[in-house]
This record gives C-alpha cells, structure tokens and sequence, in this order.
C-alpha cells in the first residue's frame, strides 16, 4: 500500500503508524484533538508495556521521562489489603506525556500528521465507543495530586461496581482514577471530591496529598466481552477492536499490541479478517476473564471471595498476549 491513512494518535495510532512505517510504507495520521493533552486514564504501565516499547526501540527515550517504578500492588476491599509484588516492575507515567512520546516518535520516523477530524482510513485506532443506555451507564474520572508518593498501584474498591486507582505518575506526582455507576455520581451532582472522600478507606489515603489538576471525566464507559468486527476493508486497533475494563490495567498493552498488528497488516495489504483474528487470540482470554472478573466483583459474595484470592493470580490471568 503506498499512503496507510491512520486515524487516532493515542497509543494504537502512534504504534499502528510505526509497524506500517517499519513496513515500507509511508503514513498519514490523523488526530482530531489538540495533542499533547490529560487523559481520563489509571496511567499505569503494566510491565509487558515495556517490552512492546523496547521491540519498537522506545527504551531510552521513555526511561529519559522519568516514569514512576511501581513494584506492588495492592487490593482494597473495605479495610482489608491485599498486597503482592509485580512480577517485573511496572510503571505510572501520565498519558500528556506517553501519548506524546509516541506520536512524536512516529513523526521523527517520517509519519505525515493532519490535525483533523477524519471520516476515512485504512487503521482505525479512533478509541472506545460510547453508547450505553441510560442509568446503567458507567462513567470514569482522574485527577493529579502532589505529595509522597510511593511504590504501589492501589486499587480501593467500592460498593457497587466501582473502584478508584491511586499510583504514582512522573516527577513525583500521584494519579487518582476512577469509575463509578451513574446513579452515584448523579446523587452527589458528579461532585467527585464528595464521591471519594465518602469512603473511608480511600479518604484516609488521599488526606496527605494536594489536588493539582481539577477532576476530568469521561463516559459513558462500555466494556467489550468481544472484538468488534468491521465489514469494510479496515484494519482495527486499541478500543475500537474492544473496550476491556480498566482494573485489569490492560488496555494500553492491548492498544499498543493490536495497533503494530494493525500497521504492519495495513502496510502488508493482508486480509483484515486474518487481523481480526491475530487480534483475537491475543485479546480473548483476557477479554472473557474481565468480563467474568467484572460480573463476581459487582455482587457482594464476589467482592467477599475477591479478597481471599492472591493478587498475582488476579493479576496473571488478566493480561493480554503480546
Ligand atoms: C477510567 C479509565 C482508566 C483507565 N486506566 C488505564 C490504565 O491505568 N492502564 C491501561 O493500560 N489502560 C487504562 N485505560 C484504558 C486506556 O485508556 C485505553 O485502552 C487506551 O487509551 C486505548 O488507546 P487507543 O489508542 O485505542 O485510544 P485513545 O487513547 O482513546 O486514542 C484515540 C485517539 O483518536 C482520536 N480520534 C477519535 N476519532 C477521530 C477521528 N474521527 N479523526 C481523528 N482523530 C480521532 C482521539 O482524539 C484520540 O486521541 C483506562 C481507561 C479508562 C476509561
């Protein structure tokens, strides 16, 4: 293929247009946002992210931003934590600045960049999509804080399907995201500082650090339990394949795995049906204990027998192939 027209500049966007360019094949992409820009995201790098940025030859300029190491993490259940060690380190770094170190990659590659909203492409890396019917809906939001900062990603889950993340971003700061039913936050007006300082655990941590952003949001959030097929000759990367639930902390993973695949396809002419399916048996086992993980975790009896299952497993059992 002579021009691979890219559309979306997040991770599978900027991976997508590096594999097509490593290909041979020269890049277009397209971006509708203004870029650099925050994220409503948990910003944790699970420690396969590496891996996929060394093949890509990212190590260096990604260590020279300074990312937060995180060697644990921990599970909240009311009061009750549970703690466990990442099998290889993993890392916190703000999407303002991982997105940008992505996409100014595949420019200084020789990627052409139009900043605009594009009807067109041949990778479709757009991001997730947004309908859900009303009251059921889900709705996500991230904020940074300063002051101490520590090793750990923490998740504090909620009554109801919902949890909040605090971890450690670069440059000493500390990221606080979060998803939450619709019905809760409609009570509390979507005051976020009211939502979480409502539970005592998460009140208790957040007590000694400052707010240095306002609270972003985002939604409705809906999760994928399949990958979404596309009848046009199209080659689909990141959310726009499927939307896995945040706490598995899988999704960038995902995107930057599904967009090299999505690159080198569109680079390669290759049946998208095959793309489909490379996608796939990378994706599903993830996908499908997500959605498992995601049914338990909303009941009561699920959240109880959550806290006696070890982290590490949790942890193992939601990651994507890469
Ligand atoms: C609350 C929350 C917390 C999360 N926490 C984590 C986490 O801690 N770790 C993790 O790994 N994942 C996390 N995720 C998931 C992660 O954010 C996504 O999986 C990831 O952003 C997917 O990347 P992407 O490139 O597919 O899409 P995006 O990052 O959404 O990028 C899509 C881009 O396409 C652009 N675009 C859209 N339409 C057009 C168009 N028509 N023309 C031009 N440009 C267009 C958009 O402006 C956007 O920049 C979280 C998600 C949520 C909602």
């Amino acid at each position: 293929m002579a021009v691979v027209r890219v559309v979306g500049a997040g991770p599978a966007g900027s991976f997508a247009a590096m594999a097509a360019l490593e290909a041979g094949a020269a890049v277009e992409i397209f971006e509708k946002s203004p870029f650099p820009r925050h994220k409503v995201c948990g910003e944790f790098l699970s420690p396969e992210v590496v891996e996929m940025l060394d093949r890509y030859g990212l190590t260096s300029p990604f260590a020279s931003l300074r990312p937060a190491r995180l060697e644990r993490m921990s599970l909240f259940f009311g009061d009750r934590a549970r703690t466990a060690r990442f099998p290889e380190p993993a890392h916190g770094l703000s999407r303002h600045a991982f997105d940008r170190l992505l996409l100014d990659q595949a420019l200084s590659r020789g990627a052409q960049l139009c900043r605009e909203h594009a009807q067109h492409g041949h990778v479709i890396a757009t991001g997730r999509k947004d309908a859900a019917p009303k009251g059921r809906r889900l709705f996500g939001f991230k904020a940074h804080f300063s002051g101490p900062a520590n090793d750990a990603m923490e998740l504090y889950f909620l009554p109801g399907y919902s949890y909040v993340g605090v971890s450690a971003i670069e440059n000493g700061y500390t990221n606080v995201c979060g998803l939450a039913p619709e019905p809760a936050l409609a009570g509390l007006n979507f005051d976020i500082d009211a939502y979480v300082n409502g539970h005592a655990p998460l009140a208790r941590r957040l007590m000694g650090l400052r707010q240095s952003m306002a609270w972003m949001k985002t939604g409705p959030l809906v999760f994928g339990n399949r990958l979404t097929s596309d009848a046009g000759n199209r080659y689909l990367a990141g959310d726009q394949l499927s939307f896995i639930d945040p706490f598995t902390g899988s999704g960038i993973l995902g995107a930057l795995v599904t967009g090299s695949l999505a690159g080198q396809a569109a680079a390669m002419e290759s049946d998208p049906r095959e793309h489909l399916r490379n996608c796939r048996n990378r994706l599903r086992p993830s996908l499908r204990t997500a959605a498992f993980l995601r049914a338990a975790l909303t009941s009561r009896w699920g959240q109880t027998v959550a806290r006696y299952v070890p982290p590490q497993i949790l942890f193992h059992i939601t990651r994507p192939g890469i």
